[in-house]
């Protein structure tokens, strides 16, 4: 197999035709030697028959099922985990990246790059708050990581199957896969391409999730927050050290009880300072907790190969 196609889709019913369609035409030079697979992430509304309607058209076409919804990250490491390709494309199932690039993917590694990685020179049709926050995103995320994670890019891109190999031998739970991509090195190359507007359907990515991304992405690659915390108690030590030759100077010069403004600025100042380092901490526990339990990332339930394959096995 010469190349995997690799989609993570949930409620996507609508883009997956447009989407099997585009695929189709992009990998039709490789023929046989190409697979497409789309992993429907625990999807609520009609995306796996959807899926299995598209197989009808096009044979290079294979559906992972996940029994539950287990977010996008863990949704493409299933399709990565199962891909047989010497060359992986990643990209989303709503057509915001073109599937097109791909080809220009393939003379970069031809070229000898392991990953080659679409960087959004622009994005169209998003609103001002999530063009903004994406911004703000992968500036604050590279300040945070001790890796070099590049900017304004997502997961689109070709890797090779030595780059492959490197990032799923990495056990940890807190799948970030761009950040995983750049931790493991290799040559790598970003080309430019203008992020199109969704085809279809709203974003998964709702504020919430957005923020436990991004929450996920910092403490997945540094101890940065941690240094911060301590950073913090300096700050505050350094203030209360000053407030205290305050209060002094006040007690003895002017005689004066302790004033409520200044109890109420330390007091709510250093609570909260506290209550964000704890916060800090808590994450990383958190993080600990979940990796110790060392639970499996999702669990297959359907796959459009294994179907076929069943019956065969049955009759030996
Ligand atoms: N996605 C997924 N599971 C989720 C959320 C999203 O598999 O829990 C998929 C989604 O179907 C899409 C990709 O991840 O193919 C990116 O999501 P989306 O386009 O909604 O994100 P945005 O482009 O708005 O950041
Ligand atoms: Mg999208």
């Amino acid at each position: 197999m010469q190349i995997s196609v690799v989609v993570p889709c949930m409620n996507e019913a609508e883009s997956i035709p447009h989407l099997v369609e585009r695929l189709a035409s992009s990998v039709k030079p490789y023929g046989d030697q190409a697979e497409i697979l789309l992993v429907d992430d625990g999807s609520t509304d009609e995306t796996w028959s959807a899926i299995q309607t598209a197989r009808e058209f096009c044979a290079q076409l294979r559906g992972l099922r996940l029994s539950a919804n287990r977010g996008h990250q863990v949704a493409l490491t299933a399709g990565l985990e199962a891909a047989k390709g010497e060359r992986i494309f990643m990209l989303d199932a709503d057509l915001q990246d073109p599937p097109e690039l791909l080809g220009d993917m393939m003379v970069m590694m031809d070229r000898g790059y392991d990953v080659v990685y679409g960087t959004r020179r622009k994005r169209e049709g998003e609103t001002v708050f999530k063009r903004v926050t994406a911004w703000a995103f992968y500036r604050v995320l590279n300040t945070m990581s001790d890796v070099d994670i590049p900017r304004d890019t997502g997961d689109f891109r070709l890797v090779s199957r030595k780059a492959l190999t490197a990032v799923l031998s990495m056990p940890e739970r807190a799948r970030f896969v761009r950040g995983m991509f750049a931790w493991v090195g290799f040559r790598q190359i970003g080309i430019e391409y203008v992020r199109a507007p969704r085809e279809s359907g709203e974003t998964k990515y709702p504020l919430r999730k957005m923020v436990r991304f991004a929450i996920d992405a910092m403490t997945a690659f540094s101890t940065k927050p941690l240094k911060f915390a301590t950073r913090m108690s300096f700050a505050s030590l350094g203030f209360s050290g000053l407030m205290m030759i305050y209060v002094l100077h006040s007690l003895i010069v002017y005689q004066t009880a302790p004033g409520w403004a200044s109890i109420v600025l330390v007091v709510s100042l250093f609570a909260g300072v506290q209550l964000m380092t704890l916060g800090i901490l808590g994450e990383y526990i958190g993080r600990l907790y979940i990796e110790a339990k060392n639970r499996p990332l999702y669990f297959v339930s359907e796959d459009t190969c294994r179907a076929e394959v069943l019956p065969l096995q049955e009759m030996v």
